[in-house]
């Protein structure tokens, strides 16, 4: 608006709104600082891990991608080939379709956060061990504190059976909302991505599952 608009509007009596700019508070600022510097450390923790006999094998540790303001969490169990030499999560054939996935029901891939329960790849494919989930899980436990989301979806027996605390079958653990027993944040279980691979039929089941996931984020969203 030109000035001489300004003026008239004036004169005329209208009296003009004008946005402020968001005011930072340097408790806003301090907070950033720290997670920022959290977030720093857990990384590097991750990076220089020797914990698990992993290390020995791996490429590339995957620590996660994805927005670390997302309201959305997604975990799955480990990565796998093409995640070890890329250092990023979910880049594969399985990673595709989750991505495909998540598309399908309104959910731009980059506003959610994906993590592993194990950082390392397991040579040839094979389930972590417990040890190796057990010695991981605390990275993980990091991450989902400072990402603080609104909802988590978990792929898969081992990463469910590592955040719910149990041993029950997916097919029972699918399908129902659970709650973090610490910070009663949603959790959703589906079938790993690379299951679906596997066995095309059950995407039916797990359309349901991302469609509860989507209902049930849209509830905790109001
Ligand atoms: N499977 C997983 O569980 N995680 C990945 O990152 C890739 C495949």
């Amino acid at each position: 608006m030109t000035r001489n608009q300004r003026e008239t509007l004036k004169k005329i009596g209208i009296r003009l709104w004008e946005l402020r700019e968001k005011r930072v508070s340097a408790d806003d600022c301090d907070r950033s600082i720290k997670k920022n510097d959290a977030w720093k450390k857990i990384e590097t923790e991750v990076e220089t891990c020797r914990q698990c006999v992993l290390h020995e094998t791996r490429s590339r540790v995957v620590f996660g991608k994805g927005s670390r303001d997302a309201e959305l969490l997604i975990v799955g169990e480990a990565p796998g080939a093409e995640e070890d030499k890329q250092g990023v999560p979910f880049v594969g054939k399985a990673g595709l379709l989750l991505d495909q996935m998540l598309e399908v029901c309104g959910t731009d891939p980059k506003e959610v956060y994906i993590a592993n329960v194990v950082k390392c790849r397991p040579p040839d494919n094979r389930n972590p061990e417990k040890l190796e989930v057990n010695l991981c899980l605390n990275f993980l436990l990091k991450q989902i504190e400072l990402i603080s989301p609104k909802a988590i979806l978990v792929l898969g027996r081992v990463a469910a059976h590592t955040l719910l605390n149990c041993n029950e079958s997916l097919a029972k653990l699918r399908g129902r909302v659970h709650y973090d027993s610490i910070t009663s944040v949603p959790i959703i279980v589906t079938y790993h991505p690379a299951y679906l691979l596997r066995s095309p039929r059950e995407k039916a089941k797990s359309w349901l599952d991302l469609r509860l996931f989507k209902k049930m984020v849209e509830k905790h969203l109001e």
